[in-house]
C-alpha cells in the first residue's frame, strides 16, 4: 500500500510567502490523516488534491491558533462540497469546544456526522492494518505528539508450498496469503506453513511542538519516517527552550537516539528565509534530514 506525507504548511506561528501554518497529511491508501490544521492550510489541502469525500481523519496536536484554527474552514469547504463521509477528529479536551462554539458563533452546519474525540495518552485509533497512538509532549500547553504504526504484514507466498499441502489454488490460498489459517481436509493450515517471515509496518512520527526528552526518544523508535518541531536554528538556541520548542539540531539528536531513519525539519519560524542552514546543523547530527517545504511529498516505503 502507497503511504505518502504531503507538507500542507510548515510554519510556526506567522505564515510567510512561501510557508502556511502546521499541517502535515499522510495519505495511506485510500485514507487521509491530517496532523494539525493551522490557519490557511485549506489552500495547500485543495492544491495538493486530497479530496473532500475521502476517508479522514484529523488530529490536532495542541490548541495553538496556528495549529487548529484552519479546522474551521476545512469542515466549512468541506460540507460546501457535500461531503458525506462521517469525519474523525482528535485532539486534547479543548477541541470538543472549540468546533461546537465555533459553528455555533459562525452559524452553520455541515453535511457529514462529525465526531470530536477527546484523547489521552496511548492507542487512539485501532485500525485492522495499523494504529495510531499519542503521547504527551513537552511545550507550554497540553500537546500531544503522534505515531501511526502498521501491523505486520504476512510474508511472501510460496505457491508450491500450498502445492505440495494439495490446497487449490483459489479463496484458500488467498486466505492464507493474508495471514489467516484456514481448515483443509480435517487440519489447520497455518499460513506460516506457506509463506515467509513476516514483513516489518511502517512507522511515521509528528512530534507537534515540544522539547526533545527521553521519552520522545522511546515513543519515536525506530520511526522510518520522523517529522519534527525545527522552529530554530542555533542562533536562537534560549528562545527555543523559552518557548518550548525544539532546534533543528536537537530535533536531530533526538532522531539519531531514537534510531530513525528519515528525520523531517518542519515548523520553521519566519525569520528564517532559507532553512538550508537548519538542515545543515540538523545534518551534523543525523545522516538523513531533509526540510519540509510547503506541497512537498515524500514517499515512505516499506523497511527492507
Ligand atoms: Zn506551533
Ligand atoms: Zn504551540
Amino acid at each position: 500500500m502507497q503511504l505518502k506525507v504531503v507538507f500542507l504548511g510548515t510554519a510556526s506561528a506567522i505564515p510567510t510567502s512561501t510557508r502556511g501554518l502546521s499541517s502535515t497529511a499522510i495519505v495511506r491508501g485510500n485514507e487521509v490523516l491530517i496532523f494539525d490544521a493551522g490557519e490557511g492550510m485549506q489552500r495547500n489541502f485543495i492544491e495538493a488534491g486530497l479530496g473532500s469525500n475521502k476517508k479522514t481523519k484529523i488530529f490536532i496536536t495542541h490548541m495553538h491558533s496556528d495549529h487548529c484554527i484552519g479546522l474551521l474552514g476545512l469542515l466549512q469547504t468541506m460540507s460546501l462540497q457535500n461531503r458525506d463521509v462521517p469525519l474523525q477528529v482528535y485532539g486534547p479536551e479543548l477541541i470538543g469546544d472549540f468546533v461546537e462554539s465555533n459553528m455555533k458563533l459562525l452559524h452553520f452546519g455541515l453535511t457529514f456526522p462529525l465526531n470530536v474525540n477527546i484523547i489521552k495518552e496511548g492507542i487512539v485509533v485501532e485500525e485492522s492494518d495499523y494504529i495510531i497512538r499519542a503521547k504527551l509532549a513537552e511545550h507550554s500547553v497540553k500537546t500531544y505528539s503522534y505515531c501511526l504504526e502498521e501491523h505486520e504484514r504476512p510474508g511472501t507466498f510460496y505457491p508450491e508450498k500450498a502445492q505440495k499441502l494439495g490446497i487449490p489454488k483459489g479463496g484458500l490460498w488467498h486466505k492464507l496469503q493474508h495471514g489467516e489459517q484456514i481448515e483443509f481436509k480435517g487440519r489447520i493450515v497455518r499460513s506460516e506453513e506457506v509463506t515467509g517471515p513476516k514483513r516489518k509496518g511502517r512507522k511515521i512520527g509528528i512530534s507537534g511542538d515540544t522539547r526533545v526528552n527521553d521519552e520522545l526518544v522511546e515513543f519515536f523508535k525506530d520511526c522510518d519516517l520522523l517529522i519534527f518541531d525545527s522552529t530554530y536554528g542555533e542562533d536562537h538556541k534560549d528562545k527555543a527552550a523559552e518557548n518550548m520548542h525544539s532546534t533543528a539540531k536537537e530535533a536531530a539528536t533526538l532522531a539519531s537516539r531514537a534510531n530513525v531513519k528519515k528525520l523531517v525539519l518542519t515548523h520553521f519560524s519566519a525569520r528564517y528565509d532559507d532553512v538550508k542552514v537548519l538542515a545543515k546543523e540538523a545534518s551534523e547530527m543525523h545522516p538523513n534530514v531533509v526540510a519540509a517545504e510547503d506541497l512537498v511529498v515524500i514517499e515512505v516505503p516499506y523497511p527492507q
